[in-house]
């Protein structure tokens, strides 16, 4: 089943159920200080907060989402990635857990010459929260799942709040389980990668308040109106119906690896560091055309600074793979003919979009060009002076000054049989780091954060420091 496919039944089940059916919003977000929309529920926040009247009482979308949190995950697990689809039902006051489950049990399990997605339930595990003893009944009620799996788990995994006073509720996710060959028995509880989290249920149910934490607060009682939230993840549904190992073989991601594995000349499932840089690539390109496609431009800060780097990453991730010319032209292409379909602005508008990756392409080329050279002459004096290790602090320049990776001027000085001495160059990029969330701690006391939705502002101000993304290059690349 096509990606398209599994959208378009997402969608049909529950516009029969009575939803709206809502286009998705842009990944670009109108609140500055959240910088993409990390998942469906962004652009409902007004209604789900009741500060806007819900329009209608059910609605369903298909979200297009950005989370670089996960940029660390990308390749390495199957189902991260920094550009996915969220499918998402949402009740504003009107049906709750009862109609949730029921939903999302309905269109996992109906055959699929039936309209629905044909999951066998034998292959479905659920989580609850320890003490909603409400969603467990439901669920032994409504559906086949025998009491084993279905696990009760705590407040980090199974309970969303925002850590702010205002509306919470338990959470239950639905997972598919891969088989004995993906990892150990044992439920969601013990193992991500063999048990992989398909869906996720938010029953918004409660008013809380005195909240220490996210997750030690005081419940004030009801909520007189309560939502349901669901995230659907559509590359996870689409890999596991596709009967392929993860999502960056999906109809939507693979061509583009495939298009990699022919630049580069080498072969896709041969080893395991090629494997996971071709899936990098595969991922950042078609989050950059994404991205490019919502008028996100590369830059220096902010938004654009995200795409610049997940550019850099997928240039440097084909350097690594032996291919140091530009192959933008190619990659891009690619994602275009994958995407083009469900989102038809990426073919029309094209030429504009990939104008701007071949531009980034094209300099950062010339920056490690022109990178390589210095660190060239570094290596001759060094060598020269009879040193046999580039100091910490010559290679933090080349980093900083140059934005020249680490993980290269390593391979570049390991060639020439000269050491670095890293751990210097790790004092110095730590002292950066501290001085840098110094920085943001001093901004965001200058935010007067009127928002109960603080936690998805969290996660968008952390990517504007950019470090956890340098220091991530290092490992994955
Ligand atoms: P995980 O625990 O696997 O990281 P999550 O709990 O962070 O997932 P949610 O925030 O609950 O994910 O998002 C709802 C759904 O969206 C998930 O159940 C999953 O199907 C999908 N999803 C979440 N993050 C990603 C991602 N980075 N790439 C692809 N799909 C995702
Ligand atoms: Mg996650
Ligand atoms: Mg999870
Ligand atoms: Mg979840």
């Amino acid at each position: 089943m096509k990606t398209a496919e599994i959208a378009q039944r997402y969608l049909t089940y529950f516009e029969k159920q009575g939803h709206t059916i809502v286009p998705s919003a842009s990944l670009v977000t109108d609140d500055p200080a959240l910088l993409f929309t990390v998942a469906g529920m962004v652009p409902f926040i007004p209604y789900l907060s009741g500060d806007v009247p819900a329009p209608y009482k059910r609605a369903a979308d298909n979200q297009k989402c950005i989370r670089t949190n996960d940029i660390e995950e990308v390749g390495k697990t199957p189902r991260h990635g920094t550009f996915f689809q969220m499918l998402g039902n949402w009740s504003f006051g009107d049906y709750f857990k009862e109609g949730a489950i029921r939903y999302a049990w309905e269109l996992l399990t109906t055959p699929e010459a039936d309209g629905g997605l044909g999951f066998d339930p034998k292959d479905l595990w659920v989580t609850v929260y320890e003490e909603d003893d409400e969603a467990r009944d439901l669920w032994l009620r409504l559906t086949d799942l025998p009491d084993e799996r279905i696990q009760r788990l705590g407040k980090d995994t199974n309970y969303w709040s925002t850590g702010l006073p205002g509306p919470a509720g338990p959470c239950s996710e639905i997972f598919f389980d891969r088989g004995p060959a993906y990892g150990i028995d044992g439920g969601p509880a013990t193992d991500d990668d063999r048990y992989v989290e398909i869906w996720n249920l938010v029953f918004m149910q409660y008013e809380i308040t005195d909240v220490k934490s996210k997750y030690d607060f005081t419940i004030v009682g009801e909520l007189p109106a309560k939502n349901i939230d669901t995230g659907m993840g559509l590359e996870r549904i689409a890999f596991l119906k596709q009967g392929v190992d993860n999502m960056y073989e999906t109809d939507q991601v693979r061509p583009v690896l495939d298009k990699a594995v022919e630049l580069s000349g080498r072969t896709y499932g041969a080893d395991h560091e090629d494997d996971v840089r071709f899936r990098v690539i595969a991922d950042h390109v078609r989050s950059s055309l994404m991205l490019l496609s919502d008028g996100v431009t590369p830059s220096n800060e902010g938004r654009g600074y995200i795409l610049r780097r997940l550019m850099r990453r997928a240039i440097r991730a084909m350097r690594l793979l032996g291919v140091d010319g530009p192959t933008f032209a190619d990659l891009f292409a690619a994602s275009r003919d994958a995407m083009k379909d469900a989102y038809p602005i990426v073919g029309e508008e094209y030429d504009r979009l990939s104008a701007y990756a071949l531009a980034e392409e094209a300099t950062f080329l010339r920056t490690l060009a022109a990178g390589s050279e210095i660190l060239d002459e570094s290596v001759a004096q060094t060598k020269a002076a009879g040193g046999a290790e580039l100091s910490g602090s010559q290679a933090f320049l080349l980093h900083d000054t140059y934005g020249f990776p680490i993980d290269l001027t390593l391979e570049i000085a390991e060639e020439a049989g000269i050491s670095v001495d890293r751990a210097a160059f790790d004092t110095l990029m730590q002292e950066q780091r501290a001085r840098a969330k110094a920085d943001a701690r001093s901004r965001k006391r200058q935010l007067a954060d009127t928002s109960v939705y603080r936690d998805f502002r969290a996660q968008g101000e952390t990517v504007f420091t950019g470090y956890t993304d340098l220091e991530t290059e290092s490992r994955i690349l």
